[in-house]
């Protein structure tokens, strides 16, 4: 059903997606417009379907209205000095929008009066447990023109298992989870600065899944809120995902 906001090009299929209410804020449209998905599929010719699609290894990216439901949900919590963690990062499409995200509410905030990036200390962390994934995701990024943004930390690559989060970067204003997790891994919850929020799916391999929101409030408060149904694939372990079924 959603495959009608697909489009010919970049541009086309954000327009789309905003057209039928998929995306609500200019500020996410912007971000997911600097983002050629092109350069973060195998399957250029799909690209611009608003579909999910395989990207080998037992993982899949999502479709383009799920980034942008996320992205949506995780707004508020996006400024210019945000750390942003990025569990299950694949392509390294979502890592790339929520660097947009950043440097577009920077420069909404300084009106062209001091350039984003000297007073944006904000950083994306992807953590990807497949080696492979990783080193794909940072060539998708460099061909995307972010090749200066990894040089200068303000995108930082890890090969690792996140579910476990990463420390070195903590505590996250948002952590975005890209796969979907039998319970809510509560080293993430541990990571999440207060105040701060999480997007997750929860649920059990190949069945019922919902996105919850994990919201930590300034005086350190945990609140759930389950929203709506999804089909992620499994936050998991390496040898069971790459012996997967997918
Ligand atoms: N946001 C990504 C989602 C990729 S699919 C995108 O749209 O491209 C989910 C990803 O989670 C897969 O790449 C998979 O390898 C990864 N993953 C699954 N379990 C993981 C774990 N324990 N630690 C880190 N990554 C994991």
């Amino acid at each position: 059903m959603a495959w009608i906001s697909s489009g010919d090009t970049n541009e086309e299929l954000v327009n789309n997606m905003q057209k039928r209410g998929l995306i609500r804020s200019d500020v996410v449209a912007e971000a997911m417009k600097r983002v050629d998905r092109a350069n973060y599929v195998r399957l250029k010719g799909y690209a611009y379907d608003d579909a999910p699609q395989t990207i080998g290894h037992g993982a899949t990216i999502s479709a383009p209205h799920m980034h942008a439901h996320a992205s949506e949900y995780l707004l508020p919590w996006i400024h210019p000095d945000a750390h942003i963690l990025d569990v299950g990062s694949g392509s390294g499409y979502t890592v790339a929008v929520f660097h947009h995200l950043i440097k577009t509410t920077s420069s909404a905030r300084t009106k062209g009066t001091v350039t984003p990036s000297a007073i944006s200390p904000g950083k994306v962390v992807g953590i990807e447990h497949i080696r492979a994934l990783v080193d794909w995701s940072v060539g998708n990024l460099k061909s995307d023109g972010l090749g200066g943004a990894l040089d200068k930390g303000e995108i930082v690559m890890v090969t690792g298992d996140g579910r476990k989060g990463w420390a070195a970067g903590a505590p996250y204003d948002v952590i975005h989870v890209g796969a979907a997790a039998p319970e809510i891994p509560q080293a993430l919850i541990d990571m999440l600065k207060a105040p701060g929020r999480m997007f997750i799916p929860v649920g059990p391999d190949g069945g019922d899944q919902d996105i919850w929101t994990v919201d930590k409030d300034a005086e350190g408060n945990v609140k759930k809120t389950r929203l709506f149904g999804v089909r992620y694939v499994p936050l998991t372990d390496e040898a069971t995902q790459t012996g997967s079924r997918y």
